[in-house]
């Protein structure tokens, strides 16, 4: 399943993350998942939900921001947005567009429970 496969690398994305910068806790995780990146949101929701236990992401609230690609436009010289590789073009309805963005699952941000991890 290939949203288990992203979680799994999510995942081990913050743990190293934790390791180098000597956190123990993450608050919050936001993701944000391009409408083109192809991943399905709930699975993959799903899927790190399964995989968090024992991790530093055991209590985190995982949010996923599912933000509209941006392709360029061939027919109006312009960036517009999509939903879909299938979307005309909302300016022109031309159907040559090239995807700038919104393509890739990436970490947004990382707020983490920065307690020392030697405390007194
Ligand atoms: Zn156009």
């Amino acid at each position: 399943m290939h949203e288990l496969s992203l979680a799994g690398g999510i995942v081990q994305l913050v743990e190293d993350a934790a390791a180098r910068e000597r956190f123990r806790r993450v608050q919050v995780l936001r993701l944000e998942a391009g409408a083109l990146s192809g991943v399905e949101v709930r699975a993959l929701r799903f899927a790190l939900e399964s995989i968090v236990p024992g991790t530093c992401l055991a209590e985190a609230r995982i949010e996923i921001d599912e933000p509209p690609a941006q392709a360029w436009c061939l027919g109006c010289n312009q960036s517009v947005p999509i939903l879909s590789r299938l979307d005309p073009c909302p300016e022109c309805g031309g159907a040559r567009l090239q995807p700038t963005g919104g393509t890739e699952l990436r970490v947004v941000d990382l707020l983490v429970d920065d307690e020392p991890a030697t405390q007194p």
